[in-house]
């Protein structure tokens, strides 16, 4: 078993999503073992995705993840960090395949809902970014 960071983006939230986007999640066998709602400061955005700070869409990105709350969560299941981006398809909703979370609900490349770490290296980093050992049992 393997757990994984989901962040549920503020363009789903806002749009009241996320017990639709949890159904798909648990629909996949992925079990959601810790979740808040928080609202990330641009410093804190940032941070996250410091990875991604030499792209063009950087600025961009920070300021719609600090633009509104966001649902932050811990899935666990067998290959949870691939049986999550498959749930979630793919980052433009346009190349997504029929049945994912971004095909059915993302607006846009930009704001596509969700965010699923893409390695056990990634997802230890970003749940510990968000989580605290007694949030997690
Ligand atoms: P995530 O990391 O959010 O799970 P991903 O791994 O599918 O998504 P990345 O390449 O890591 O995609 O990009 C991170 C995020 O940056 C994307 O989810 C999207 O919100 C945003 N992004 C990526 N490409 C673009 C783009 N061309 N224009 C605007 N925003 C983009
Ligand atoms: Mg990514």
């Amino acid at each position: 078993t393997e757990r994984t960071l989901s962040i549920i983006k503020p363009d789903a939230t806002r749009r009241n999503l996320t017990g639709k986007i949890n159904a798909k999640f648990e629909e996949a066998g992925l079990r959601i073992v810790a979740q808040k709602r928080i609202h990330l400061s641009p410093a804190q955005a940032g941070q996250f995705y410091i990875v991604h700070k030499d792209r063009p869409f950087y600025g961009e990105l920070v300021e719609f993840m600090a633009s509104e709350p966001v649902v932050v969560q811990v899935l666990e299941g067998d290959n949870a960090i691939a049986t999550n981006r498959e749930v979630m398809g793919a980052t433009n909703p346009a190349d997504a395949a029929a049945g994912t979370i971004r095909k059915e609900f993302a607006l846009s490349v930009g704001e596509n809902s969700v965010h699923g770490s893409d390695a056990p290296e990634t997802a230890r980093e970003e749940i510990a970014f968000f989580f605290s050992g007694l949030e997690l049992v």
